[in-house]
């Protein structure tokens, strides 16, 4: 899988470099170039990258498309109508003791080499939004694919150099010692996605060279239901949101937080939602993911006993197959509370009311996203103003971040920073200010 050896690191991003310094990747017709070459591979071998992404984690060929290979094209439909525009220098008003004639404005500088660190649940989306947003910001790149998804890293090793201006976009396969290697190098921004605790090395090693990092990690991110809701609804996206790619997806619900009379209603609810997503055996379903090795198997299995299951529970190893299940009577204090869950569980937590809802989230750590399922604008506001979470949706699960013109990402222990759309490009450029005082 990975033919290079420690000490290469080096010399690509020294060559990356070079590149960046001739200037090559400025001109906007490289960048636009490079973004058309790219959606020009996923149109091509949209398949190829399907199967890797079936061979690493049983997605469907809809799911493979829909979540990764479509979701990127979308965003470079999105960059290449708007760059132009995202590009423009942004005048600013000038105080009058500049005198009339003066001007100022800012614009934006590529940064020079970027490293994008991407992680396994979404290996093709998580690695090329990030790499198109710091190409069309003119920029050399070095992506590092998880090794944990590894039919999927190497045709991204395999394919990307075929498109793209290797001169400018190296692919860098391999684990912990290519990666430390490679973060020993000085680079102009590091975006990283995946864990909190590599999200600290990853920090760390950045700051020896005083490089700017984007922390895109996890965390329990909650889903509020209010008294009142309609929970036939409310279980259909919960159920949709939550076991997309099997419950490893870094916005999926975490944990419903809810009432104990609303928790009881939902119990059916839920049954009947997995029961008419994945039928009643979802391990036939191809809608249905698995978990992507044995170690996150064993970690998620030991969770399933939390608390009291209302559907699912069924497990096997050989085929990494945890079935979609929902625990009811869960202990805030037992172990699936205590961590990211990332897999195919979802407990219940009861709360009295909205206030210790509130409380309740505010006494963990920031989540990557919240979600409630409410009628009432007090509701929705309370929790819009009450808690800080990176993203916050209501009434639907996970599409926020389709959106491409919100920014996507982060806030505390969930990250820092953010991209997509025009916010990749304040992300992966430094906003220059400018101000010109005619010499006349
Ligand atoms: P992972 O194990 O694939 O790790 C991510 C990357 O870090 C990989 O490329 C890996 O090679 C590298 N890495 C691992 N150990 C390292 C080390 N010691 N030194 C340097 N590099 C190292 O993925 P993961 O961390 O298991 O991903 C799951 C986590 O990521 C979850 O917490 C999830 O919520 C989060 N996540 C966040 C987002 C987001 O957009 N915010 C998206 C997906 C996943």
């Amino acid at each position: 899988m990975n033919d290079r050896t420690p000490e290469q690191p080096a010399e690509i991003v020294a060559q990356l470099r070079a590149t960046f310094r001739s200037g090559r990747t400025q001109p906007v017709e490289w960048r636009v170039t490079q973004l058309r070459r790219l959606r020009r591979l996923l149109t091509e071998h949209g398949g190829d990258l399907a199967e890797a992404l079936h061979t690493d984690l049983g997605k469907s060929t809809t799911e493979a498309f829909r979540t990764e290979v479509d979701f990127t094209i979308r965003e470079i439909d999105h960059t290449l109508e708007h760059l132009d525009a995202w590009l423009r220098p942004e005048p600013a008003p000038v105080p009058g003791h500049l005198g009339d004639d003066a001007r100022a404005w800012t614009r934006f500088d590529a940064l020079g080499v970027v490293l994008v660190i991407a992680p396994w649940n979404y290996p093709v989306q998580l690695l090329l939004t990030p790499m198109l947003g710091a190409l069309a910001s003119g920029n050399a790149v070095v992506v590092k694919p998880s090794e944990l998804a590894p039919a999927t890293s190497a045709a991204i090793a395999r394919l990307l150099p075929r498109y793209l201006d290797t001169s400018a976009v190296a692919v860098v396969e391999g684990a912990i010692p290519e990666t430390t290697a490679l973060l020993a190098e000085r680079f102009d921004h590091i975006f990283y996605t995946g864990n909190g605790a590599v999200g600290r090395i990853v920090m760390r090693a950045a700051a020896e060279h005083l490089t700017p990092v984007t922390l895109e990690l996890g965390g329990k991110s909650p889903a509020f239901v209010d008294r009142g809701a309609d929970l036939n609804v409310v279980a259909d996206r919960l159920v949709r949101g939550k076991f997309l790619n099997a419950g490893q997806t870094c916005v999926a619900p975490d944990y419903v937080l809810t009432d104990p009379e609303t928790a009881r209603a939902l119990e059916s609810e839920f049954v009947r939602a997995v029961e008419a997503l994945f039928g009643a055996e979802p391990k036939e379903s191809d809608a249905f993911g698995r978990i992507i090795n044995e170690r996150h198997f064993d970690r998620l299995s030991a969770l399933l006993d939390s608390g009291r299951s209302v559907t699912g529970g069924a497990t096997d190893r050989a085929a990494k197959y945890i079935a979609p299940t929902v625990l009811a009577d869960v202990d805030p204090a037992s172990p699936v509370m205590r961590e990211e869950i990332f897999g195919p569980i979802l407990p219940i937590v009861t709360v009295a009311d909205l206030d210790e809802a509130i409380a309740f989230i505010n006494d963990r750590d920031k989540p990557l996203a919240l979600y409630a399922f409410t009628e009432s604008d007090t509701t929705r506001e309370r929790l819009a103003a009450e808690t800080s979470s990176g993203g916050l949706g209501f009434g639907l699960p996970l599409a926020h971040l389709t959106v491409s013109d919100l920014p996507f990402g982060g806030v505390g222990e969930s990250g820092m920073g953010s991209y997509h759309g025009r916010y990749s490009i304040e992300t992966f450029s430094h906003r220059k200010s400018v101000l010109e005082k005619p010499l006349g």
